[in-house]
């Protein structure tokens, strides 16, 4: 891509952006959900599709001349629902929060009681924070993970599930490093009769790939982003059982959004196009097995790894014994070009502003085409970072392995 004509038009623009890109190609980027996407996705974001307003719903639209992207949108909508064995889907959330803030609407009232994942032990802002939107309207209680072995306790979950009646579970989280049983969880739902929504916007390319039980075999709802394991364009979807697909329509459009982003559905069927081929299956299985080099590289190098390990895309390292906060790590391993996000840990005595850990995820660097060999070495740089601050050998390390695997992208600066 060459955006001439945003150098030419809008040069204040274009500087930030030539600055984010070298950003991208110089820094190892472990954030566990980010990706990067194919120039084929990059490129119908930012297409003709983007000119139009179609809201409604493909052959049910409230403007004209939508023949094309009523076309389109049935081919994103007919993709998603095979990599996922889904009844119904609907592509047009703007993101994972709208997604999720949707299903709500279409099912709950003002006030009912939802049982979702603790938001300090793995669970997300969307899942009943106080400052969301969804712990605002609805009355969310948590469940969360055992104290000893740092995964989900679902003996307790049944528990709470027994004795507050919720209408609604929520499974799902934003840094849990081991499987979820869903099925397990939508028992529980169905044995106290509430409704089960699963967001699996972490891992919908390991579930897509057939590297995590798939909820849409149990869950009433299933909400996602695009953008994280998925490595599409940024944004939501939902799938769901024939029977609530009028209520989840009507919940996205006119409940929340109005007009769909056709350029990004556009962007987003060409993802759920490459998520069907067998690349994407190696490429996820690449994923995993980074994940898992990459952990025990780090317990090598004596670090805590919350639940000691992982089965996913992601590691959550318990920084209490190294003597660093997450903040403060997040901070130095940035100056070695590495890029984390600090995040609490179960149980965590520091604030959510300092945090006891990091979480590190291997989904951006797979694409970039690094292996286990190169897991070793992310390993010591950031061994040398936070054990014995050094940053100087640390971004040396990071230079050689960008240097080797350079994005996939032809900016023509
Ligand atoms: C990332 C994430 C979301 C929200 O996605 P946005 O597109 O940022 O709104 C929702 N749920 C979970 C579990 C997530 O990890």
């Amino acid at each position: 891509m060459k955006f001439e004509n945003l150098k030419r038009v809008d040069n204040e623009v274009y500087e930030t952006l030539v600055k984010e890109y070298e950003r991208q190609e110089r820094n190892i980027e472990l954030i566990a959900s980010e990706n990067i996407v194919s120039e084929a996705v990059m490129e119908t974001m930012g297409s003709y599709f983007t000119n139009k307003y179609a809201e409604g719903y493909p052959d049910k639209r409230y403007y004209g001349g939508c023949q094309f992207v009523d076309e389109m949108e049935s081919i994103a909508i007919k993709r998603l629902k095979k990599i996922f064995g889904a009844d119904h889907a609907n592509v047009q959330p703007h993101s994972g929060s709208q997604a999720n803030q949707a299903v709500y609407l279409a099912m709950l009232n003002y006030g009912d009681k939802v049982l979702g994942m603790d938001l300090s032990q793995g669970g997300h802002l969307t899942h009943g924070s106080p400052v969301n939107i969804s712990g605002i309207n609805y009355n969310f209680i948590a469940y969360g993970v055992n104290p000893e072995t740092e995964t989900i306790d679902y003996d307790k979950l049944r528990e709470i599930a027994i004795s507050e009646k919720p209408k609604l579970i929520v499974a799902g989280a934003s840094a849990y490093p081991r499987e979820i049983d869903f099925k397990r969880i939508s028992e529980i739902a169905k044995e106290i009769g509430a409704y089960f929504m699963v967001d699996m916007a972490h891992i919908a390319g390991l579930v897509a790939a057939g590297l995590h039980n798939n909820p849409c075999e149990c869950a009433d709802f299933v909400t996602s982003t695009t953008h994280k394991t998925l490595r599409g364009p940024r944004g939501g979807i939902i799938l769901c059982k024939e029977e609530y697909a009028k209520k989840i329509d009507k919940a996205i459009f006119p409940g929340i959004q109005g007009g769909p982003l056709e350029h990004i559905i556009a962007s987003k069927a060409v993802c759920f196009k490459e998520a069907l081929e067998e690349d994407f299956k190696e490429y996820q299985k690449q994923v995993v097995k980074n994940a898992a080099v990459l952990a025990d590289e780090l317990k090598k190098r004596g670090f805590d790894l919350v639940s000691g390990g992982t089965d996913n895309h992601l590691i959550l390292v318990n920084l209490v014994s190294k003597n660093m906060s997450g903040r403060e790590a997040e901070t130095l391993l940035d100056e070695a070009y590495i890029t984390v996000n600090k995040n609490s840990i179960p149980f965590d005595k520091a604030s959510f502003v300092e945090t006891s850990g990091i979480r590190i995820g291997t989904p951006a660097v797979t694409t970039r085409g690094m292996v286990e060999e190169d897991m070793i070495k992310i390993a010591e740089a950031i061994d040398l970072v936070v054990t014995h601050r050094d940053i100087k050998n640390a971004q040396n390390i990071v230079i050689e392995l960008t240097g080797k695997y350079p994005l996939n992208y032809n900016f023509e600066k």
